[in-house]
């Protein structure tokens, strides 16, 4: 699988699983435009498998439940990102 999360250790803790379908994000070869989705502004909500790439405004969606300090590619612009936790949702940080 090519799911963006990176962190290996995600694999021993258990999560919510999510089936992942295409939204028709067309900014990544096909195999990869179900990982990720356009953001759509002041109330578009997050659900638990997904993050907002700070970089470009693309909802990195993963399989699984994502949780603070995973690691997750972000295609559309190539960043590597940290999730953490703020005001109860779920942002990514670049990392350098
Ligand atoms: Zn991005």
């Amino acid at each position: 699988m090519n799911d963006p999360l990176i962190d290996a250790e995600s694999l021993v803790k258990k999560r919510k699983k999510y089936e992942l379908t295409e939204t028709g994000f067309n900014e990544v070869p096909r195999k990869y435009r179900k990982f990720y989705r356009r953001w759509r502004g002041t109330g578009d909500q997050l659900a638990d498998n997904e993050v907002l790439c700070p970089v470009c405004l693309v909802v990195i969606r993963s399989a699984r439940e994502l949780r603070p300090g995973d690691r997750v590619y972000c295609m559309p612009c190539m960043s590597r990102l940290t999730v953490v936790e703020k005001n109860g949702m779920l942002i990514a940080t670049v990392v350098y």
